[in-house]
């Protein structure tokens, strides 16, 4: 039902976007997603949580998916949460698969644009390198002999994408209980366990994108001026220090602390709470 396109015109509607939350932030981070971006993406984006909760059920309808994983920062809970969105993605039928924390703005308009210029019948995987330098890890064989391996991987707070194509080649590793033991080879986090699927068994590569951001850089860097054309921000603690991105209004610090309610009113001017802000 999702429209039949054309290779080559690619609209919001072929994307799968994936929010990962978990109960504790259903309030605090949901809430002002869905104030914000969310809004403006409604009908691509999914939230995948581990408790029911009819506040969010209400909100979001049938765009929230309840996991049934365990509500911890583990990374068997945290795998279990990534098997999930991506079988969800697999069987949306949809082009695109984007991984988001529930701590990131994305930006739809860029997105689109970005993805736009990626032929769907090439295997595309594109992030944040976590690191400037692949990861090094220590793969168990089925003899209980170990390797080592080295592979490159988006950082999962910044926000990654992967093109139908790729993925289906990422199935024998990544679906269903496929995807806890995969990650318990390697024994590292989700984010990390897709780069090594991709890099290590599929034979893609993280093509590095600038436009990716998370709270692990200094956000205050990104020239006010450029903050529209980013695909991804977020915000956080970094260094003891509250990280978010430098922009004037028209909410002050007290009111907006992460500063996203000002970026949206930027991009989307027209949202109603946008010209109250601003006293028109
Ligand atoms: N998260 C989760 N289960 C947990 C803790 C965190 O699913 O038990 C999610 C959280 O909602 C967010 C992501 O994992 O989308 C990263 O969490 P957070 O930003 O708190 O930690 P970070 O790794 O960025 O320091
Ligand atoms: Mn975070």
């Amino acid at each position: 039902p999702e429209g039949y396109r054309t290779e080559g015109s690619l609209t919001l509607g072929d994307i799968f976007i994936a929010v990962k939350t978990t109960k504790r932030f259903h309030q605090s981070r949901m809430e002002l997603l869905l104030d914000t971006w969310i809004s403006r993406a409604r009908e691509q984006t999914y939230v995948f949580t581990d408790e029911e909760d009819d506040a969010l059920k209400r909100r979001m309808g049938d765009h929230v998916v309840f996991t049934n994983c365990s509500a911890e920062h583990s990374h068997p809970a945290l795998s279990c949460k990534m098997a999930i969105e991506f079988d969800t993605f697999l069987a949306s039928g949809r082009r695109w698969f984007c991984h988001l924390d529930d701590d990131n703005y994305l930006n739809p308009r860029a997105l689109l644009k970005l993805l736009s210029s990626y032929s769907v019948t090439w295997d595309v995987y594109l992030g944040k390198p976590s690191l400037n330098r692949p990861i090094r890890a220590s793969e168990t064989l089925p003899n209980n002999q170990t390797k080592s391996v080295r592979f490159w991987f988006a950082t999962g707070g910044a926000g990654f994408c992967i093109s139908r194509r790729l993925a289906s080649k990422m199935v024998p590793w990544a679906s269903g209980r496929n995807f806890l033991s995969t990650s318990e080879l390697i024994r590292l986090p989700d984010d990390c366990t897709v780069g090594y699927i991709i890099e290590c068994k599929v034979g893609g590569h993280l093509l590095p994108n600038a436009l990716f951001h998370s709270h692990l850089e200094n956000l205050q860097l990104i020239p006010a001026s450029q903050l529209m054309q980013q695909v991804t921000l977020s915000y956080g603690v970094f260094e003891n220090k509250l990280n978010v991105i430098e922009l004037s209004g028209p909410f002050s610090p007290q009111e907006d602390p992460s500063r996203f309610r000002s970026l949206h009113c930027h991009l989307y001017p027209d949202t109603s709470w946008c010209l109250q802000a601003v006293g028109w």
